[in-house]
């Protein structure tokens, strides 16, 4: 220093070496603080993996639990309530959330699914990078409303069928539709719980009784209406009456594109009870002779419809409600299946459920082409996606657990199709 800086002073080169020296001293000791700092967290870290390893030993899923528990930490949860706005559409699109159940429970199994407010939806997606190491891929969805496990099917049907009514009696012509995959819960929101009777009751149910309070209500009981209900299932091309021991209906298009399914048991109804009784009497017919609920019946629609006409002139339709428990959408064991029966099925549902989700796009865009022939399901429905008067809601049900995040993002994405400005993915977060 004194050869760099001759005109200064010997005393304060010492100053300033020596304060260089120590400054030198401090960062490294500094330095060497902070390495035994991160080796020691390194060290609680460790430990604290090895006791959570050790603690979920019997759980092969803590380390996702608990990236999903630290993602969650964060979000501000608003979810719907029974007091949220009803919003007015042609077209709504709710995703329904079911809890994780027993067996599900039983092998530890991690719910994947967050429902953060009420028409938002997040899919955890677990992935590993090439070094192994595991992380999340977080996708949000914006729906009209989604509901999470804690929702019964009444609050459901208050968003979702029940805005539909006031179409039928208005003359026009309202469709529900279940979607999702085996499993997630579009029967038991559709049907109820099918096994214990009258037990948690389905939309089905509570759409009938909302029919039979306005049929009789001053504002409609002048029109004099009659309630009747046919309930068919739509089984690899096949129209079956599941009123009349499943009988094969044929489909016939007039000149005018009118269809009609040909012979269809249609019966009047006068009470609730005796709409259950059809319900529970489809139901059975539909999965009798199979060694599980969800055997064939996934693997067709079930078509519930309720049909308002005129006392006076019986032969004319005031206005007409169908009702649809969709075949499951989960296609992919269907295309390495080996009975070619399996595949011929699987090929038949994926059309009809694109065909549906074009037809109820075309409903949203006034005028546009209406490819209803491309299905049997949009074939019976016709009538619903052309009237000047036509309403449709689609309720995409998704199972929570980790091992049906494939499907569930499948499912979201179509249902997310179907709105015509759907919103798309919106982020990876
Ligand atoms: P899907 O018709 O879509 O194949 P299900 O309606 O048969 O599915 O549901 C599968 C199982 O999950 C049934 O045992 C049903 O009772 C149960 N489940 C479905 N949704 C719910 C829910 N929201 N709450 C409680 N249990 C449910
Ligand atoms: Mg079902």
């Amino acid at each position: 220093l004194k050869d760099k800086y001759p005109q200064t002073s010997r005393s304060v080169i010492e100053h300033i070496s020596n304060s260089f020296e120590s400054n030198v001293v401090k960062k490294v000791g500094k330095l060497e603080l902070e390495r035994i700092e991160r080796r020691k967290k390194q060290a609680e870290f460790k430990a604290e993996k090895v006791e959570l390893t050790k603690r979920n030993a019997d759980n092969p899923h803590w380390e996702l639990h608990q990236m999903i528990h630290d993602y969650c930490k964060n979000l501000n949860y608003k979810p719907l309530t029974i007091n949220d706005v009803i919003e007015d559409r042609l077209i709504t699109v709710c995703v329904r959330k079911r809890p994780l159940n027993k067996s599900e429970n039983a092998k530890k199994e991690v719910d994947v699914i967050t429902v953060p407010s009420k028409n938002q939806i997040i899919v955890h997606e677990p992935k590993t990078k090439v070094d192994l190491t595991k992380y999340l891929e977080n996708h949000l969805f914006k729906f009209d409303y989604t509901f999470n496990e804690h929702c019964d099917n009444e609050i459901v049907y208050k968003y979702t069928a029940q805005p539909l009514i006031r179409t039928v009696f208005e003359g026009g012509f309202a469709t529900c539709f279940a979607y999702g995959q085996t499993g997630s819960g579009k029967t038991y929101t559709m049907s109820g719980d099918i096994f214990r009777t009258n037990a948690h009751k389905g939309i089905y149910a509570m759409a009938a009784t909302d029919v039979f309070r306005l049929v009789a209500s001053p504002k409609y009981r002048h029109l004099n209406l009659i309630v009747t209900c046919s309930f068919f299932e739509i089984y690899s091309r096949k129209v079956l009456d599941l009123l009349n021991r499943k009988g094969d209906l044929k489909i016939l298009e007039d000149g005018k594109q009118q269809v009609q399914v040909v012979g269809l048991t249609e019966k009047v109804v006068s009470s609730v009870n005796e709409v259950l009784e059809l319900i529970n009497h489809g139901n059975m017919a539909r999965t009798s002779g199979q060694t599980s609920a969800n055997e064939n019946s996934s693997r067709s629609h079930a078509v519930f419809q309720i049909y308002l006409r005129p006392a006076k002139k019986f032969n004319s339709l005031h206005g007409k409600f169908s009702l649809i428990d969709l075949a499951g959408n989960e296609r992919g064991a269907d295309t390495l299946s080996s009975t070619k029966t399996t595949r011929m099925e699987g090929g038949e549902i994926n059309k009809s459920l694109l065909a549906l989700k074009e037809c109820i796009r075309a409903l949203g865009r006034k005028g546009a082409h209406l490819p209803f022939r491309l299905s049997k399901l949009t074939q019976v429905l016709r009538d619903s996606f052309i009237g000047a008067n036509s309403k449709t809601c689609m309720i995409a049900m998704v199972s929570p657990g980790v091992s049906s995040c494939e499907n569930t993002l499948n499912t979201l994405r179509y249902a997310d199709r179907v709105k015509e400005l759907g919103g798309g993915e919106l982020q990876h977060l």
